[in-house]
């Protein structure tokens, strides 16, 4: 794609393409600084661990031997957003809006960068979705369009550098019907890894009858769901001073695992495998309020067969930016390390931040391993032959 694509672009906006990555294609050398394609017990000899990785195989690696962290780890990043140059055409002001985080680093996205900050980090590989506020504005048509850019876009780069990226497409959600066909699309043509939703629309959250049959589908497909915290309609700038993504990202996650809760559609469509982020937002916290609170109703008790701690267990958590103990120990207290899964938050977050907080979080090389790539490898089968 070449800047006369681009007709019609200001001065300015030029400038932001060709350091957005418009003009700069991925060449190869771009995508094979991390040693993906080595097995990881040439890799692990290469590094002078010869052995370890018959430990790892028995899950028994020894306090006298080194943890594996940083590169070693060769992490699946389930969060980790992209910001596609067509997309913050449209959006650039809204995606800037939302972030009180460095906008040098959502300006300067590129998927080069992306792979320079995942090779610093020991991430093999990356799930991308899209950076917020997503592709709904208002408007269907554009919507659509929209989501059809953005996805196309995220799987040229999955083409362009094998193994080192996959992706959660985009859907024109509250656009239901735009929102199955786009579903049908990513997943069928572009073999996309899943699908991208946000905690709520238009003061809608994701249990609301009308997203039913969009879940009915990918329920029948065996979905993976990512769900990504919005800035809710209800609840942008209550407290002057207080961005959204401090505390309302997380209650709007909350909000969301409610509402799929308690309209029965965990318990409806048990195949889809359900990722929420930040460690569930504050819902590991409220677990045990919410779950009696649907005890005490019996027509949403009706709704939930096996139980409301039941449909809670079973969802998975990344801990990007979450690797605190009070997050981290909610957390562990609702679910085994199985549900866990990382995720870095780039390029809103450096991807350190969650990298180093999980390394030193004190887990056992096991549960590192587990949470920060073997989770995710049953949930992506297709990375597990990286091994
Ligand atoms: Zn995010």
């Amino acid at each position: 794609m070449g800047l006369q694509s681009w007709k019609g672009c200001t001065l300015g906006e030029i400038g932001f393409l060709e350091n957005s990555g418009v003009a700069r294609r991925l060449k190869q050398e771009d995508c094979t600084r991390y040693p993906s394609a080595i097995s990881r017990r040439e890799f692990l000899k290469s590094a002078g661990l010869a052995g370890v990785g018959a430990l790892l195989e028995s899950g028994g690696l020894s306090p006298q031997n080194p943890p594996l962290t940083g590169a070693r780890v060769k992490r699946i990043d389930v969060h980790h957003h992209i910001l596609p140059p067509p997309y913050m055409l449209r959006a650039r002001d809204r995606v800037l809006a939302i972030s009180d985080r460095d906008h040098f680093r959502l300006l300067n996205w590129t998927p080069a960068g992306a792979i320079e900050e995942m090779d610093k980090t020991g991430i093999a590989t990356a799930i991308t979705s899209l950076g917020l506020p997503g592709v709904w504005f208002g408007g269907a048509r554009a919507a659509r369009t929209l989501a059809r850019t953005c996805n196309e876009y995220a799987a040229k780069m999955v083409g362009d550098c094998p193994g080192r990226f996959g992706f959660f497409a985009a859907v024109p959600l509250p656009d239901q019907e735009g929102s199955l066909w786009e579903a049908e699309y990513a997943l069928d043509v572009l073999k996309a890894d899943g699908i991208g939703l946000v905690s709520s629309y238009d003061n809608k959250w994701p249990g609301d009858v009308s997203f039913a049959p969009v879940f009915e589908e990918l329920n029948r497909r065996k979905a993976v769901v990512f769900i990504h915290p919005a800035v809710p309609g209800c609840c942008d700038h209550l407290m002057p001073g207080i961005p959204a993504s401090t505390i309302e990202f997380l209650f709007d996650t909350t909000r969301a695992i409610t509402s799929l809760l308690v309209n029965g559609t965990f318990s409806r469509f048990p195949d889809i495998r359900f990722i929420f982020c930040h460690a569930g937002g504050t819902m590991p916290v409220l677990a045990a309020r919410t779950a009696a609170f649907v005890q005490r109703h019996k027509e949403i008790a009706d709704r939930l067969p096996k139980g409301a701690a039941f449909e809670l267990r079973k969802l998975y958590y990344d801990v990007a930016n979450s690797t605190n103990p009070s997050s981290m120990g909610a957390l562990m207290n609702l679910v085994p390390t199985s549900q866990m899964l990382f995720g870095s938050d780039f390029p809103y977050v450096p991807a350190a931040v969650t990298a180093d907080g999980l390394d030193h979080f004190g887990l056992s090389s096991a549960d590192l391993q587990a949470i920060s790539r073997e989770n995710a490898t049953l949930l992506f089968p297709r990375l597990k032959g990286r091994d």
